[in-house]
């Protein structure tokens, strides 16, 4: 059976699954108001991942014989300037969540729950997953950014 305070930790981070989940929606519906549809399309993948990572826990803490509850969650952003933005806070957040996810584990290790240590270990992995996808993109719009001001120089290159 997990323990009170391992049970209270999940639920927490059950909620904080969920927050993940509306602000990738919530980037989503930016990102097609913008017209950028396919960003928008992977972006409501990435929130549905989001839910499930809430689902396993749940269910996790289910199978232990704890009790799994959503608390509150609380309004996540709603406006961003360009796309590079969005990918840059996409980044910010999962870094912050493989933190969260860290402290999970650490608090799993103190009590010596080698089933929540097993558990968690397959989201640490997924973290390293998570960073290295957001900062990618961060990386290629940044690039496709340089490559279009290229383009325009050669055009100004031209001039007679
Ligand atoms: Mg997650």
């Amino acid at each position: 059976m997990i323990s009170e305070k391992l049970q209270e930790a999940l639920n927490g981070q059950i909620a904080a699954e969920l927050w993940s989940a509306n602000l990738y929606l919530s980037m989503a519906f930016y990102l097609e108001k913008e017209g950028f549809n396919g960003f928008a399309n992977w972006m409501k993948k990435q929130s549905q991942e989001e839910t499930e990572h809430a689902y396993s826990m749940a269910d996790y803490v289910i199978k232990r014989g704890g009790t799994a509850r959503v608390g509150a969650i609380e309004a996540v952003p709603q406006s961003w300037n360009c796309p590079l933005e969005v990918f840059e806070q996409v980044y910010d957040h999962e870094c912050k969540v493989s933190k969260m996810i860290d402290s999970l584990l650490d608090a799993a290790i103190a009590e010596g729950d080698k089933a929540t240590q097993d558990f968690l270990w397959t989201f640490v992995r997924e973290q390293v997953e998570e960073e290295a996808t957001a900062s990618g993109i961060v990386d290629r719009i940044k690039k496709m950014g340089e490559t279009a001001i290229f383009n325009l120089d050669q055009q100004y290159g031209s001039r007679q």
